[in-house]
């Protein structure tokens, strides 16, 4: 059972999808969150979809260009769901967020991000593993 949770109130209803817990219930068709922890490959392709398409929005949460958004939503589910996103990331591979022309307001700038590499992130936490394990021998060898 997933129990990732967002902020105060949204968390996963266990489906792989998000609700706002505040609310009295919630329709299970409602498909516009995708957990990040649970569902992490439909939360990454919704966050380059999203990115992809909006090169500038300006909300509560502040100012996001496209590019931003794509690369908030690889480090959102890279907290997340750490073992899984590099290999879902390697799978997704590119990704062209978009960002605003700085000088042209018709025109927009399409950025490139190749995940096709992306190295697990766990490795390091790995070699820690072994080294405390060698540590444990060590002093059951002593
Ligand atoms: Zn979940």
């Amino acid at each position: 059972m997933c129990n990732y949770w967002h902020g105060s109130t949204i968390e996963c209803r266990g489906d792989g999808y998000m609700w706002d817990a505040d609310y009295d219930g919630y329709d299970p068709e409602d498909h516009s969150m995708p957990c990040p922890a649970c569902n992490t490959r439909q939360y990454l392709l919704d966050a380059r979809e999203t990115g992809e398409s909006i090169s500038y929005s300006s909300g509560w949460s502040g100012d996001w260009t496209g590019e931003m958004m794509w690369l908030g939503g690889v480090n959102v589910a890279m907290r997340a769901n750490p073992l899984d996103t590099p290999r879902i990331l390697r799978q997704i591979g590119i990704a062209r967020p978009i960002i605003d022309h700085p000088t042209n307001r018709a025109a927009f700038i399409v950025k490139f991000h190749d995940h096709r590499n992306e190295r697990r992130l766990v490795s390091r936490n790995q070699r820690e593993g072994r080294y405390l394990k060698r540590m444990e021998k060590g002093s059951r060898d002593e």
